[in-house]
């Protein structure tokens, strides 16, 4: 059986996706076409060429990102958050035995939306666990499995420390996961780009499509820090390795503030530092 990848969003399809169809994670408006024309790969080739690794590193006890080089796909960052339970936040697409063996074993995986979906099923199938996905996102998974567990609702517990948040935004069933013994105990948020770390680390944004630069509404950006509001977290890790090292629940708040603002035509002049 054979299942392409897509080679620009890094996602694998079913076994029906021939060489010659497009990808449909990628014909989105929040995505793009490979200006070269579409191209796919297997994992077996990548294996095969001897070129990609993908690589843990400890961002803090408990806490691992895994990344892959060179950069393949979106080149996302996605996370091992080992509390009560081991669980995998978003995927990458390179998997080989090395990256197993390193990961060791996993309770379960669930992701933030469909730029990420990446070989979650290689994932989810070789380490037998549970892949949640919320069900609002059910028609972008390319590649159905028994393991996918298609959740509702806007909140969902993973394990005693692991929540995760449906909030919207750059999709209906986009997901952060809150971890809420991490970092000490004050909280992390892994968001994916669905709440993405700025260039000034004190503040976030939020977009419908990153690639084409598509803004939310203002009315869903104002549901999406609501949505956040109550939850508990001193610290963002986002889908690029970008970091709100402290009082991140206060920068969502005034990042949306500032997004609002902005989309209703106003624009404050700021100190400078
Ligand atoms: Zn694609
Ligand atoms: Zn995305």
């Amino acid at each position: 059986m054979q299942y392409l990848i897509c080679t620009t969003c890094g996602v694998q399809m079913d076994e029906n996706m021939t060489w010659d169809d497009v990808c449909p994670i990628c014909t989105d408006e929040r995505q793009y076409v490979n200006p070269n024309g579409q191209s796919w790969t297997t994992l077996s080739d990548m294996i095969s060429s001897g070129t990609y690794q993908t690589t843990m590193t400890e961002e803090q006890a408990g806490l691992q990102s895994l990344v892959t080089t060179p950069k393949f796909g979106i080149g996302q960052t996605a996370y091992l958050v080992t509390g009560t339970k081991r669980i995998l936040w978003d995927c990458v697409t390179y998997l080989d035995q090395t990256v197993i063996d390193a990961v060791g074993q996993l309770d379960a995986m669930a992701l933030s939306h469909p730029h990420y979906y990446a070989t979650q099923v290689e994932w989810a199938e070789t380490f037998g666990i549970p892949l949640y996905i919320h069900e609002a996102d059910q028609e972008w998974v390319t590649r159905p499995s028994k393991q996918i567990v298609f959740w509702s609702g806007n909140q969902l517990a993973l394990s005693e420390d692991v929540i995760l948040h449906r909030i919207g935004g750059h999709f209906d069933g986009a997901t952060v996961l809150e971890w809420t013994t991490g970092n000490d105990g004050r909280g992390i948020l892994l968001t994916g780009d669905i709440v993405r770390v700025v260039a000034d680390r004190a503040w976030v944004s939020f977009m419908y499509s990153y690639p084409n630069l598509i803004p939310l509404p203002a009315t869903t950006v104002a549901e999406m820090a609501s949505a956040l509001k109550d939850v508990r977290f001193n610290q963002i890790y986002d889908a690029f390795h970008k970091i709100v090292v402290t009082d991140a629940n206060a920068a969502v708040a005034r990042s949306a503030s500032r997004y609002i603002e902005a989309l209703n035509g106003y624009v404050k002049p700021r100190e400078r530092r």
